[in-house]
């Protein structure tokens, strides 16, 4: 995969749908991934905060998720092929893991979304198995941690924001073999 460094960030250089295809074989073969959907508000504050410089760069893959970098891209002279969105990305997962009985774990989001997340979910999507849910608003990781290590999803999608949504990925990503992706308002979105 070739990469293209934006402010000190290492973008794949990809389009959406050959980057879904890299993401579906990865899960297939069940390799952790961690995908960084980075936008510019990531990326601003990744300049303020090396610590969270450090673990975006541990991810597998850092995409752009924002015209104004694809953008920033271009003017360097060494262009990013697509915008690829965490959102795009979401339901596109979602749909191509109803078509192959994958399983999803969903963390983020208030207490009400992440309800109504399951019924658009299991209506949408009704052969993807829903390994389970929590909202996006706890103290401590281990109670959820313990239930994505015993139910073991292909994908856990994470919404909480960042920087708490990479942080929380970094922590926990050993326990699967599968893919691991933060996702912003994603939930917001899907249910609104
Ligand atoms: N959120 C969460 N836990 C928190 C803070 C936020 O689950 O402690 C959720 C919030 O409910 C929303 C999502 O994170 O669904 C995205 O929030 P925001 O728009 O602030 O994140 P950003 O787009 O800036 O990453």
């Amino acid at each position: 995969q070739s990469k293209v460094s934006i402010l000190g960030i290492p973008f794949i250089n990809t389009t959406q749908s050959a980057f879904e295809q890299t993401l579906q074989q990865r899960i297939d073969q069940q390799q952790n991934t961690f995908v960084v959907t980075a936008n510019p508000e990531i990326v601003m504050y990744a300049r303020n905060h090396p610590e969270y410089t450090k673990l975006i760069k541990s991810a597998n893959f850092i995409v752009a998720d924002g015209i104004g970098i694809v953008i920033g891209a271009k003017l360097l002279k060494t262009p990013i092929e697509e915008r690829v969105t965490g959102y795009d990305l979401f339901e596109s997962l979602l749909s191509w893991g109803n078509q192959h009985q994958k399983s999803a774990y969903f963390v983020g989001a208030k207490p009400a979304v992440i309800q109504k997340l399951r019924e658009v979910v299991s209506r949408q999507f009704p052969d993807l198995v829903i390994a389970g849910t929590h909202d996006g608003y706890f103290d401590n990781d281990t109670q959820i941690v313990n239930d994505i290590r015993r139910t073991n999803p292909d994908m856990v999608f994470v919404a909480t924001g960042y920087p708490k949504q990479e942080e929380f990925i970094e922590r926990n990503r050993a326990v699967t073999n599968g893919l691991w992706m933060g996702i912003g308002g994603s939930f917001d979105v899907l249910t609104g």
